[in-house]
C-alpha cells in the first residue's frame, strides 16, 4: 500500500505505458553496414517524430541501444502542452519578450501540428484536447499570474486569470488564484511513437535495434558511426535523438539531467468531471501535476529532484508516491486515490524552459536534440520540424530560439 489502499498488486517501478497494447514496431539487426541520407540515434518520441518527417525525402536509419520506446518515452505521463516550464513574463525577462513571444507562438502551434499529424496518419493514441488548469503556488502567487494570463492573452494565446471564488466554484479547487488555457492535448506517448515510427518503416526508413553508437566521426561528405554491432553506419547527416543520455563529446551548456516521479490510479477512478477535459500543474517546487487517461485513470505527477540517478532508488520510489498522494489529497480531498502504477524517470531541464536543438559544434553535418523538461514531447515536434528543414537545405525562422 502506498498512499492509499489498493485491491491489485501495485505496478511498482512499471510505466503505466509499457502495458499499452499496439506498440509493436518492426526492428532489424545491424549484420552488416549501411549507408543512409540520415542516421537517427534514438528510438524514443523525439527519433519517431524525426524518421516521420525525414522519411518523406530521404532513406532514414534509427539505431537504438534498447528496443524502440523504452527510454523516458514509455515514461512520460504526456501533457501535450504549449505552456513552457518558464511562465512567458519570466522567459521574457531572462531573453527578452520578443523571443520569449516567438517560443510561446512556436510551442501553441507545434501542439496544433502535433494532433494535425496524428489525425493524418490515423495514429491511435488516446489523443484528447484538453484545457490546462495552471495553479498559484509557491514559486508564482496569483498577481505573477493575474500578470501571467494578461501577457499571453496580449500575444493572442487564450489564457485567462480565475481569482480564488471563481476557481472554487468552477473547479472547487483552494488556491488563490489560476491560469486556464485552451489548446492541449494528452495522449499515450509510446502508441504516439510507435505510430510514427511504423509510418516512417511505411516510408521506407529501417529501424536497427539493439545498436549502441559508440562514436561519430565527421568529414566534408557526412559522417561515419561507430557501432557495437561491429559494422558502421555511413550517413550524409547524422541527428542525436538521444534524450536525456546526452551524446558524448556535445557540449550541454545551462543543462541538467534530473528525476521526476509519477503514479497512476486504477481505471474508472472517480473523479470531478471537469478533470477529464483538463491538465492540472501548479507554479509550485516541487510541484504537482496531473490528468486523466482515456480508461478514467487518473495520472498524477512531480516531485522533482535535482539528480540524475535517484529515479532509480526503489525505496524513494515509495516515499514520492506517499507525497504525491498526500498532495493530490490537500488539492482534491474528496478523490479516493487507489495507486495501480507507480514509476520514475530521468527528465531534462534548462535554465530557460528551452531545449537544445541544433548543430553539434565542431561536427559538420551532425544535430543535437537535447534538454527537454515538462513540455518535452512539443519540443520533440519542433525539433523534427527545425532539423528537417535545415537537413533538406532550408531554414527555420525560429531555429535561433533553441540553440542558446
Ligand atoms: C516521468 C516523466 C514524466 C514526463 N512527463 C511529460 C509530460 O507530461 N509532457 C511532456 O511533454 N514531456 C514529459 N516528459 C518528458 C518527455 O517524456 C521527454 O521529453 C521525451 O520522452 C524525450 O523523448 P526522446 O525521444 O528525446 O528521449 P528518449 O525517449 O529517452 O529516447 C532516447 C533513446 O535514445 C537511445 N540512445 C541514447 N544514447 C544512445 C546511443 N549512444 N546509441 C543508441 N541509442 C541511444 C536510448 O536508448 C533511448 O531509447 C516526462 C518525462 C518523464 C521521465
Amino acid at each position: 500500500m502506498i498512499g492509499s489502499t489498493t485491491k491489485r498488486d501495485l505496478r511498482t517501478g512499471r510505466s503505466l505505458w509499457a502495458d499499452s497494447s499496439g506498440l509493436g514496431v518492426s526492428v532489424d539487426r545491424l549484420a552488416a553496414p549501411i549507408s543512409v541520407d540520415v542516421a537517427i540515434v534514438g528510438a524514443g518520441v523525439s527519433g519517431a517524430f524525426m524518421a516521420h518527417e525525414l522519411s518523406k525525402t530521404h532513406s532514414v536509419a534509427v539505431l537504438d541501444r534498447r528496443p524502440p520506446l523504452m527510454g523516458s518515452t514509455v515514461a512520460s505521463t504526456a501533457l501535450l502542452q504549449w505552456e513552457i516550464d518558464l511562465p512567458l513574463t519570466e522567459l521574457a525577462k531572462k531573453i527578452g519578450p520578443q523571443k520569449a513571444k516567438r517560443a510561446y507562438l512556436r510551442s501553441r502551434r507545434a501542439v496544433d501540428a502535433l494532433k494535425q499529424v496524428v489525425a493524418e496518419e490515423r495514429i491511435a493514441c488516446g489523443l484528447k484536447d484538453k484545457s490546462s488548469l495552471y495553479l498559484a503556488g509557491d514559486q508564482h502567487g496569483h498577481r505573477a499570474l493575474e500578470a501571467e494570463a494578461a501577457a499571453r492573452a496580449e500575444i493572442g494565446l487564450d489564457s485567462r486569470y480565475l481569482g480564488p471564488g471563481a476557481l472554487r466554484e468552477r473547479f472547487g479547487v483552494e488556491r488563490t488564484g489560476a491560469v486556464v488555457s485552451s489548446g492541449s492535448a494528452s495522449g499515450d506517448p509510446a502508441r504516439l511513437a510507435a505510430g510514427l515510427l511504423r509510418r516512417a518503416r511505411a516510408n521506407g526508413a529501417r529501424i536497427w535495434s539493439p545498436v549502441e553508437v559508440l562514436q561519430a566521426v565527421s568529414d566534408p561528405d557526412g559522417v561515419t558511426l561507430l557501432t557495437d554491432a561491429d559494422h558502421a553506419v555511413r550517413a550524409k547527416s547524422v541527428v542525436f535523438c538521444s534524450g536525456y543520455e546526452f551524446p558524448r563529446g556535445v557540449p550541454t551548456p545551462g543543462l541538467d539531467v534530473i528525476s521526476t516521479w509519477a503514479m497512476a490510479s486504477t481505471p474508472r477512478q472517480r473523479c470531478p468531471a471537469w478533470l477529464r477535459n483538463m491538465l492540472v500543474w501548479e507554479a509550485s517546487d516541487p510541484y504537482l501535476y496531473m490528468r486523466m487517461s482515456g480508461d478514467g485513470r487518473l495520472i498524477v505527477g512531480g516531485e522533482d529532484e535535482a539528480s540524475p540517478v535517484a529515479h532509480s532508488d526503489k525505496a524513494k520510489l515509495k516515499r514520492k508516491c506517499r507525497t504525491l498522494a498526500a498532495e493530490l489529497r490537500r488539492l482534491l480531498p474528496h478523490v479516493a486515490f487507489e495507486i495501480d502504477y507507480a514509476w520514475a524517470g530521468a527528465f531534462g531541464q534548462s535554465t530557460t524552459g528551452l531545449p537544445r536543438i541544433g548543430p553539434v559544434p565542431g561536427m559538420e553535418h551532425t544535430w543535437a536534440v537535447m534538454g527537454f523538461g515538462g513540455n518535452g514531447i512539443t519540443y520533440s515536434v519542433i525539433a523534427a520540424q527545425i532539423v528537417a528543414a535545415e537537413v533538406r537545405g532550408e531554414g527555420d525562422a525560429d531555429a535561433d530560439l533553441y540553440r542558446t
